[in-house]
């Protein structure tokens, strides 16, 4: 694991732990940060950051607390309180 991975793993945790303290916005920052940081080394996203993260608003997801999640014909769709919805296959 190249040392972009690692700090985005961190960032990966970091953005979770903010968001279970209701931390919205700081978790913003992290995923953000994480984002930048796999653009500029050209190393992608985990699909666990990706799934778990809003491509809008950049705030990390919470089933529940600021997002919602139901799935539908195979089919999992989570929809972020600021309106955008992600959908991917339920595996
Ligand atoms: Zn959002």
């Amino acid at each position: 694991m190249s040392i972009a991975e690692e700090r985005i793993e961190r960032l990966h945790g970091l953005a979770r732990k903010a968001a279970a303290e209701g931390e919205y916005e700081r978790s913003r920052e992290y995923v953000r940060l994480a984002r930048r940081i796999a653009e500029r080394n050209r190393c992608g996203l985990p699909r666990s950051f990706q799934r778990s993260t809003c491509d809008t608003c950049d705030v990390y997801l919470r089933p529940g607390r600021n997002a919602r999640v139901r799935v539908h014909r195979g089919r999992v769709i989570v929809r972020c309180d600021c309106g955008e919805t992600k959908r991917y296959p339920f595996d």
